[in-house]
């Protein structure tokens, strides 16, 4: 029950959590806060799986919600792909800010989640004071629910944009992207936009007494890229061993893989992160970051930092053996030894480059290499001062001291897709949950209840202040 040890402090210590702080269902002091619920609460049982075409059922209610709001049909597009869908929401504005449009996106499918394995059926939406569970409550139907929820409110109110607000909801951000990959290529004047937002990840952290410690906004996202690497040789019996060998010549190839330092990359992203987090971390780490921030040059922060498993990726390019394969007999010479090197590029530095660069160290002109898949790059997205003024002022509303960072992104999301489009994307949500109840795609995921009005607030007030004229 470690659990419930956790949850004593989490309720009784914070001020954040406490119910009368906190708008509830009940009285709705935040327009649209049942809407977004009913939403959320319908949205769990539909297993939005891969293999179980669900998306298009869960579409179909998001649109009927919106369409009870006002949107018209034409503006609210269910667009077919194999099993799941993608949505297209357009929210008209007058035009008169002669800006391009605001992309918001989210995603409708989930991962899987086995009954058998959970505290609680994965399938319906639970709650105890503290928490929602089910799975997609975090990731990713709460901020589904959150954004259209948004948008039907500023419809009731009559709110014009002057800007025209888009949503994209892709249907299977999980697996392939391919909805994603559709809606870049196939409907990229529709999704043009000046930014996006990505409403799946970054958000705000809480310590222990359910503070509020730091609100993330990941900015760029390392590239993903795996090859693999072979070494032939013509093989033989194993009682006659010949000079060379196959394994020999491909551990010699990754001995020289582990010893070499990829070049320091760093970019006003990192930088500004390492800033930011290094109050958080403290320590030597945090002195680290900050040294580093102020001098990319020096070799012992680069050191510091590059020791640390969590912090080494922001400070270059990183690739590892992941796996190996070789030989077919215990008494036979190898024919064939393969090394699988998994790849998370910096933004900037391409695919073929960081290719050239293994084969440069590893140094063998007889190994083969093949790239997997088609990785694709992205930048990291500029720091937009509009964008980041209208967080830092909205996020205060209910959070007054808290930092605003800037991060870059571990894991691929929609918004490396967006980016590779030519559209800077920010991915943020109005969740704030402690590190450890962070449990996206994995068992009793859960989101804190006090999020959904507060998420429905931020997204309102973000909105109008950046597609109005008139401040909120
Ligand atoms: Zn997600």
């Amino acid at each position: 029950m470690k659990f419930a040890k956790l949850l004593i402090p989490f309720m009784f210590a914070s001020p954040l959590v406490l119910a009368d702080q906190v708008a509830t269902l009940e009285q709705e002091e935040v327009p649209f806060h049942r809407a977004a619920f009913d939403l959320l609460k319908q949205s769990i049982p539909m297993q939005t799986v891969p293999g179980k075409g669900e998306v298009p059922r869960y579409a179909a209610l998001i649109k009927e919600n919106l369409l009870s709001a006002g949107f018209s049909d034409k503006d609210v597009q269910i667009i077919p792909y194999k099993d799941t869908a993608a949505m297209l929401i357009r929210y008209r504005g007058d035009g008169s800010s002669g800006k391009k449009p605001i992309l918001f996106s989210a995603h409708l499918d989930v991962v899987p989640a086995d009954s058998d394995d959970w505290e609680r059926d994965p399938f319906t939406l639970i709650e105890d004071d503290t928490f929602y569970y089910g799975r997609g409550t975090s990731d990713n139907k709460f901020d589904v629910a959150v954004i259209t929820a948004t948008f039907m409110r500023l419809k009731s109110e009559g709110f014009v944009p002057n800007r025209d607000l888009v949503i994209a909801f892709t249907g299977d951000e999980e697996t392939d992207m391919a909805t994603t990959m559709m809606l870049t290529r196939d409907y990229r004047d529709e999704i043009d936009a000046e930014y996006a937002f990505v409403i799946d990840g970054g958000g705000g952290l809480l310590d222990d007494n359910g503070n509020a410690t730091q609100f993330i906004v990941n900015s760029a996202e390392k590239t993903y890229a795996t090859f693999t690497v072979t070494a032939r040789n013509p093989g033989g019996h194993s009682s006659v061993p010949r000079q060379d060998n196959a394994i020999y010549d491909l551990a010699q190839a990754l001995q020289k893989l582990d010893a070499y330092e990829f070049p320091v990359r760093y970019n006003e992203l990192t930088l500004s992160y390492f800033k930011q987090a290094a109050q958080f971390e403290g320590g030597e780490l945090g002195a680290a970051m900050l040294t580093f921030a102020d001098d990319t040059t020096n070799k012992e922060a680069l050191a510091k930092l590059r020791s640390e498993p969590t912090m080494i990726g922001n400070t270059g390019t990183t690739c590892v053996p992941t796996m190996l394969d070789a030989g077919h007999a215990e008494n036979a010479l190898p024919q064939s030894a393969t090394a699988t090197i998994n790849c998370r590029i910096f933004p900037g530095v391409s695919v073929e480059e960081t290719l050239a660069r293994l084969q440069r160290v590893m140094d063998n002109p007889a190994l083969e290499w093949k790239t997997l898949g088609e990785p694709i790059a992205s930048d990291a997205s500029p720091l937009l001062p509009e964008v980041f003024a209208a967080i830092e002022k909205n996020i205060r509303v209910d959070y007054p001291a808290i930092p605003v960072v800037p991060k870059m992104a571990p894991g691929a999301s929609d918004a490396l897709h967006f980016r590779a489009a030519g559209i800077p994307s920010y991915t943020m949500t109005g969740i704030f949950l402690r590190p450890e109840d962070e449990m996206s795609h994995g068992l009793n995921e859960r989101v804190t209840k006090f999020s959904l009005p507060r998420s429905l607030t931020l997204w309102h007030n973000m909105i109008k202040t950046l597609a109005s004229d008139t401040a909120n």
